[in-house]
This record gives C-alpha cells, structure tokens and sequence, in this order.
C-alpha cells in the first residue's frame, strides 16, 4: 500500500471527500503538522504546503512525487526534486479566486479606513468619523499577471479602477484583453498608482523588489498590498515608509518570517493592516486544493503525468518511462 504523507492542516479539515477519495484509491495516509524526515524515508508521496522541504530531505527520502497544496513553490527545493527525477505539482489556479477577493477586500479597506473605524468604535467605544475615498476612478498598478492577478484586475475592472499592469513574461494583448492598460516598467507603474498590488513568485529576481527606492517612488496618497510572498518587500524600508507617512498605507497577508515577530516595528505602523497568510484560506479554495493535489498523486501512481508539474525537466523523464500525457 502507498503511503503519503500529508503535512498540511486544512486537508480534509471542511470536506472529508479527498482523503476518502484517496483512501478508496488504495493509499495509507499519515498525516503530521511538520516534515519528519524518518517518515519521509518511507513515503512515496508527501502533499505539503508552506513548511521547508529541504534538499537534504529530499535526497534521503523515498518520494516519487510532491504535490504542493498551493501555488508558490519557494519553500520546496526544487533542484533536489529534479535531480532524483521528482515531479512537483501545484494546486494551479486552485485558490486565485480567493486570493483576489482578499486583494479587493484590502483595497476596500484600506481606502474606507474600515480596520481604523472598527477599532475606534468597537474596541475603544469611540464614535470618530473617517473620510475616506472612493475606489473608482482610481489606479491599481498590478505587479504580476498571472492567475491571481487576471482575477483580480477582472473584479478592479468592474469597479471601476483604471488598472496598469507590469508583468514582462506576458503579451500586451493579453492585458488589453481585460481592459487593462500593460506598462514597460515597474517604475512608471509606482510612481502613477493609487493602489500598487503585488502577485509575482518568490525568486532571486522579485526578492525586496519594493524597497526603499521603489516605495520612495510611489505617491503620498498610495497604498501597497501584498498577497503573495513576505521576501518581495523589504519590510524595513516599509516600516520607515508608513511611519514617515511616504505612503498613505499598507496590508500584508505575507511576511518575510511566519509568523512574524510580535515585537516586530510592524505593528507599530497605524496605517497598516495585517492577516496571518489567509489568501487561500476559503472552504472553497481549501476543497479545491485538496482535490487537485489528492488528483495528482492518484494520476502519477497510475502512470499518468500530473497536470502543473512545476519542475518540467522531470516530464521527459517520466515520458520516457512510459507514463502518459493526460489529454
Ligand atoms: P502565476 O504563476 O500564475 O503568476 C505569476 C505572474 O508573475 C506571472 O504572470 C509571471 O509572468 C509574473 N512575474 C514573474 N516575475 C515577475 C517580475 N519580476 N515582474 C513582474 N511580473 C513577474 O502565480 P499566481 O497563482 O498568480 O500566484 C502569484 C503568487 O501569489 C504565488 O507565487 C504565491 O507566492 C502567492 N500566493 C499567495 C497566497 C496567499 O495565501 N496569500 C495564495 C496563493 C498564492
């Protein structure tokens, strides 16, 4: 019987349809809130979402596939994967929706001063008015347009937001498509802004992409939103930033270390607002990732290629083995 492993808490936790449905495909599961290298020695298949897999423990373990429950592959070491011919998956486009809805529901926030006018009434029973602005009209410059960022430029579109958007790996068409207007370079996105969203990948490239210079950059009145990794905002140079009142504001669902320090300047910062890394965490993305991932598994066991094998080396590998293309 092959054993998976699976080291994420919300797997099965609002459906019990995935685990039964890979109980009824024939797998043990062993479930675990970390990576236990000694039980990695004996899986042959580990479902996995934020915590480390390192080389070291890929290398000493019996996996033949990974299957991330997400999207953002940075905490897996994916050269090591690829050496012993591992494929990694992801749970592609499985929680964009949610996470663009939380995007939305920050630009709401932030422009509305909600977070500050919750406070004051309910915490300090306090009745203080805020004048905010309406989202309308204004510009959200977004960086990345991918799955997230399509859903979310769909729903600024409706709004009414002019949106720009800087994303070099993707055609101009593509972004005109969305009624969105595609910009050259990073710098006139933030300098126009009213509203600058971040949706790239983790990577040597995007790490700090916003520091000093580029918040330096940005207006006044602007605000920065990041949902998707903690390391592309140098958060040193945000605190200075909103405490300085450089920018009108922020929201972070992502930090550089989670959870971050509560002692960290952070949250010294009245203008900023903050979530423990819930973009994905809706019962519908939730059941969606769990699916695709569970999917994933089942699919290679039965000699089929996965769909979003992240690590694409791997595949002619696999073709050559005599697994098929999944059509
Ligand atoms: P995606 O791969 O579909 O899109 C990423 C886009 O970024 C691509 O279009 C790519 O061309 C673009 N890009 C890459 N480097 C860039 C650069 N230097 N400048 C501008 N654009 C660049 O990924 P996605 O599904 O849209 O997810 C985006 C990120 O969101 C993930 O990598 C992950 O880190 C994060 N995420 C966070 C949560 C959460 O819970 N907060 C959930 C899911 C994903």
């Amino acid at each position: 019987m092959k054993k998976i492993l699976i080291v994420t808490r919300t797997f099965g936790k609002y459906s019990q349809e995935p685990v039964e449905f890979l109980r009824k495909e024939g797998f043990e599961i062993i479930r675990s809130d970390t990576i236990d290298p000694d039980v990695l020695r004996e899986a042959d298949a580990l479902i996995v979402g934020t915590n480390p897999l390192t080389a070291e423990m890929v290398e000493n373990s019996s996996l033949k596939i990974i299957a991330k429950h997400g999207v953002g592959v940075d905490n897996i070491d994916l050269e090591a994967a690829t050496k012993k011919g591992i494929p990694v998956t992801i749970t592609a486009g499985a929680n964009s929706l949610s996470v663009a809805e939380l995007t939305i529901a920050f630009i709401f926030a932030l422009s509305r001063g909600l977070v500050w006018a919750h406070n004051k009434l309910f915490l300090e029973r306090r009745w203080e008015g805020t004048v905010g602005q309406e989202v309308s009209g204004k510009i959200l410059g977004m960086v990345g347009f991918g799955s997230i960022g399509r859903e979310v430029v769909k729903k600024a579109v409706c709004l009414g937001m002019n949106v720009l958007v800087y994303d070099p790996y993707v055609s101009k068409d593509s972004v005109r498509l969305l009624e969105a207007t595609p910009v050259d370079d990073l710098e006139q996105l933030l300098k126009e802004s009213d509203f600058v969203s971040l949706h790239v990948p983790l990577n040597e490239s995007t790490k700090n992409m916003i520091g000093e210079r580029e918040l330096s950059l940005m207006k006044k009145s602007a605000f920065l939103i990041n949902t998707s990794r903690g390391e592309l905002v140098d958060e040193e140079a945000l605190v200075k930033a909103l405490k300085e009142g450089r920018i009108a504001g922020a929201a972070l669902d992502v930090f550089s270390e989670e959870p971050p320090d509560t002692n960290s300047p952070l949250f010294e910062c009245p203008n900023l607002i903050t979530t423990a890394h819930i973009g994905a965490h809706t019962k519908e993305a939730i059941f969606r990732m769990n699916m695709m991932a569970a999917q994933s598994i089942v699919d290679f066991f039965k000699g089929r290629i996965p769909r979003y094998v992240v690590n694409k080396e791997v595949i002619r590998i696999l073709k050559e083995k005599g697994y098929q293309e999944i059509s």
